[in-house]
Order: C-alpha cells, then sequence, then structure tokens
C-alpha cells in the first residue's frame, strides 16, 4: 500500500443496472418508462436557445421548483431540486442524518442507502422485512438517527398504506423521515398530504420513472421550508449548478403535462395488472406490487438461469445476487404491452422445454 493511500476514502460503491449498448433488445431492467416524454418536452427541446449556454444556469432552478411546487399545490419553499432522486437523496443524508445514532433502513431495499451511509459516515442498522416483504412499524420505533425507506419499497414493489407511513413519522418526531417516493405514481398513495401536520417529513420524487426524464436527470424533495433552507445550504456548499438549463427547461414541460403523465402511468399500471396474471399462469409467485415492475420467483426455475436464458434473447431483467433472501427472484420492469408479450411469449418456450 502507498502511504497516501491511508488518506483516501475507500467506498464500495453503488452498481447501477445494466445499459447495454446493443439495438433492438427489450430493456426491462432498470425501471424506465417505455413511452416517450411529454410532447411539450420533444417540442422544447427542439427551441432550446444554445446562446444561453454560454451563461450559467439559474442556481435556484427556480422556474422547474415552481412549476413543481404548482403540480403538487406547494409552495416553493417547500421544494428542493437535483439531479435525479439519487442527487437530492445524497443530499438528505449529507444534511439531515448527523446523529451518532444509527439511521433506520429496510434489509431489502434501495441499494444506494447504505452506499451513501458508508460514504457519509454515517451509522445505520438494517430492519428486517417481514414474510411478504412488508416494512415492519414496530422496528422503528426504537432510538435512531433518521429513518428512510422507499414507498412502494424497492426492489420488493410492495406499498405500505399510508395510516402506517404516519404511525412511523409520528413515533420519530425527533429524527427526519425520508419516504423515497420514486415509485408512487403507479397506483400508490403519497405522504404528500401529511406534510402539513409533520415538519420531520422529506419526500423524495423523480422524472425518472413516471414522467419518462431518466435521462435527463431531474429529482426533487419536498418538505418545509426551514429543513428545505437547511438542504439548500448544504447544497450551496458543495455545487452551486446542479440543474443545467436543459433540465431545467425540460423539466418544467414534463411537469406541466399532467394529461400525459396521467395516461402514460395508466397505460403502465393497465400493463402491469394484466402482466401479473400472466406471471401468475406460468406459476411465477410475487408479493402485490404497486410500482412499475414485478418482483418474481419460480419454484421451479432458478432466477439466475431465466435471467441468462432472457439476455440470450435480448431481454434484460434485473437479478440481484445478494442478499442471499432475494437472489431467486427477478426484478421485470413493465414495458409496453407488447414488450410484455413478447417477453411472455420466450418464458412460455422456456418452460416448454
Ligand atoms: N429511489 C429508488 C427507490 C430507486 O429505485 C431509484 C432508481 N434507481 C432512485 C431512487 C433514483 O432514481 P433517479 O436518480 O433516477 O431519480
Amino acid at each position: 500500500m502507498k502511504a497516501w493511500e491511508k488518506n483516501i476514502r475507500k467506498v464500495v460503491p453503488y452498481v447501477p443496472g445494466e445499459q447495454p449498448k446493443k439495438a433492438n433488445i427489450i430493456k426491462l431492467n432498470t425501471n424506465e418508462n417505455p413511452y416517450p416524454p411529454a410532447p411539450g418536452v420533444v417540442e422544447a427541446l427542439k427551441n432550446i436557445d444554445t446562446d444561453l449556454l454560454r451563461r450559467y444556469p439559474d442556481p435556484a432552478a427556480s422556474k422547474l421548483v415552481n412549476a413543481i411546487a404548482e403540480f403538487h399545490g406547494l409552495d416553493s419553499s417547500q421544494v428542493f431540486v437535483g439531479v435525479g432522486s439519487d442527487d437530492v437523496l445524497a443530499m438528505a443524508f449529507l444534511t439531515c442524518f448527523n446523529s451518532k445514532k444509527p439511521i433506520l433502513f429496510p434489509d431489502i431495499t434501495y441499494s444506494f442507502y447504505d452506499v451513501w451511509a458508508d460514504l457519509l459516515r454515517i451509522p445505520y442498522e438494517k430492519q428486517p422485512l417481514d414474510e411478504q416483504f412488508r416494512i415492519n412499524g414496530k422496528d422503528y420505533q426504537k432510538e435512531n438517527g433518521g429513518i428512510v425507506f422507499p414507498n412502494p419499497n424497492a426492489p420488493t414493489g410492495v406499498l405500505k398504506p399510508l395510516e402506517e407511513i404516519e404511525e412511523i413519522i409520528q413515533n420519530n418526531l425527533d429524527v427526519i423521515v425520508i419516504v423515497d417516493e420514486a415509485y408512487i405514481d403507479f397506483g400508490g398513495t403519497s405522504a404528500l398530504p401529511l406534510l402539513e401536520k409533520y415538519d420531520n417529513l422529506l419526500i423524495a420524487q423523480t422524472f425518472s420513472k413516471s414522467r419518462s426524464m431518466a435521462g435527463m436527470r431531474v429529482g426533487y424533495l419536498l418538505g418545509n421550508p426551514e429543513l428545505i433552507r437547511y438542504i439548500n445550504d448544504c447544497k450551496y456548499s458543495f455545487n452551486s449548478y446542479t440543474m443545467n438549463q436543459t433540465a431545467i427547461a425540460l423539466g418544467v414541460e414534463a411537469i406541466r403535462d399532467r394529461a400525459y403523465f396521467e395516461e402514460c402511468t395508466q397505460k403502465i399500471i393497465d400493463t402491469r395488472e394484466w402482466a401479473k396474471k400472466e406471471f401468475a399462469s406460468l406459476g411465477f409467485s410475487f408479493e402485490d406490487s404497486m410500482s412499475n415492475f414485478v418482483f418474481v420467483t419460480h419454484k421451479d426455475y432458478p432466477a439466475a438461469e431465466i435471467f441468462e436464458a432472457l439476455r440470450e434473447a435480448d431481454i434484460y431483467v434485473r437479478h440481484f445476487k445478494s442478499p442471499e433472501r432475494i437472489s431467486n427472484y427477478l426484478r421485470i420492469t413493465i414495458g409496453t404491452r407488447e414488450e410484455m408479450e413478447t417477453l411472455f411469449a420466450f418464458l412460455k418456450q422456456y418452460m416448454s422445454k
């Protein structure tokens, strides 16, 4: 080891899903939206004023903040935007989780949480999901330095009812509770109405899933103005210009078009409900998913083998080798009806051999 290596911050990074370079694949591995962004986004991209690219963007991304606030019926002071929800969640961890007590999150959840905690030297304790992959509220009644979980959870897709979310917040008024709602638009109930009642609640949402903008990187936090101000202070101490001109302009168009957003999310919900029946008829088992993916297992066919066979056929899904408990599961994003039909045709043939 070189002498300077002892001063290096060593981390084990998060591993994102594969982005294959191949054309003409069916990509159901990273929970992207199969439909294009709103027509206004496509139009705005054509009309980007390239002269503006000489200039720094608005550090407060005010147009986008205002549009998000308007969509949710909130004040702009309650919104913080960033480069995808990964960016805003990392900023929330940095700002809100500064206790010597451990933060709490589920043992099976978004695998970025422990990476940020390790990076930022935040102690944490994972709480086990129950047999049906549910978060048990009792596990979140112990002393802690903060709480974070997705609702619906990932990669399970299991939704926690709003009353149970409120119970967790109520039991933890002395710390910040972050509810990561990356997948809330596919049939879940947002914790948004609780913002009025609880100043320790922070909600994260993203344009990556329900607004077809994963490639543009836009995410946001909703919380009380004081908390949002603290998060902004940290952001301005790190990088003033997180949001580029184009992301701000296109983000505004994406959130304005409520009708298109509702149409696309409904199509995905309909395809998901149909896909659940197809998976069940092929003998897969799964908990009820309220997100844009399903998390399935099969008692006769190992997940790792199905994963490889699908990959050979240019159908990409996600397989997590760890933790052990989910290593025989596949997380399959809901694509278009046609993409899902191709998936099921392949699976039927694979299982008839
Ligand atoms: N939270 C959860 C639970 C996720 O699955 C993802 C997607 N990887 C994110 C946050 C981050 O998404 P993005 O940075 O694209 O907004």
